[in-house]
């Protein structure tokens, strides 16, 4: 039995269906939207369609922007030479609010996860090695989660970089195992990036 109007129960649905949203959770949101003025759930439901249409990859770094070259990547202040690889665009963010990081990134959008069938054709590795025959660069840091699936991809990016000569590095283990960057304090994050290790 359907106890709710079949439209609250869609929202409910579509809700859960949201990372870290449960049922219950789903439910409060849905209430609490349908029982706001129309015009603060229409901004609502503007800004997802517009963060969904204009959002775009950069397109050297693959970062989710709204340009065509994302504002690291058309600083002039940056240090080119100096690749960080992170896994998404959250980990860029966690280590840009250090502000002590003065070289560019490069974003994957995943991990290599041979239990969820994520291949390294998954991620934006190829766009990657494409930077790096493109460009002049010294060292590429490996800054992805210290979990299975970041070390997989760690030993395999180092791997495939090895025989061009670029000096590769991996951020130190100060980073708890399985922790998600972006929950990690700054002085953790800081530490691990001056603490890395060359590969
Ligand atoms: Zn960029």
């Amino acid at each position: 039995m359907d106890l709710y109007s079949g439209y609250i129960s869609r929202l409910i649905e579509e809700l859960s269906a949201l990372p870290g949203i449960g049922n219950k959770s789903a439910q409060r949101l849905a209430f609490y939207l349908v029982n706001q003025p129309k015009e603060h759930v229409k901004r609502l439901a503007d800004a997802i369609v517009e963060a969904k249409e204009k959002v775009q990859y950069c397109s050297i770094c693959c970062t989710l922007t709204d340009r065509e070259v994302c504002p690291i990547c058309s600083s002039t202040k940056r240090d080119r030479q100096t690749i960080m690889v992170v896994e998404n665009s959250r980990d860029l963010a966690a280590y840009e609010k250090t502000g002590k990081f003065h070289g560019v990134y490069h974003v994957l959008h995943g991990a290599i996860s041979p239990m969820l069938g994520i291949g390294p054709n998954d991620i934006r590795l190829k766009e990657l090695m494409q930077r790096l025959s493109a460009e002049s660069v010294t060292e590429v840091i490996i800054a992805t989660n210290s979990s299975l699936e970041g070390e997989t991809t760690a030993m395999y990016i180092s791997k495939l970089i090895k025989p061009t000569g670029i000096k590769v590095t991996r951020i130190a283990s100060g980073v708890p195992v399985g922790g998600d960057l972006e929950y990690i304090d700054e002085v953790t994050l800081l530490r691990a990036l001056e603490g890395r290790i060359e590969l």
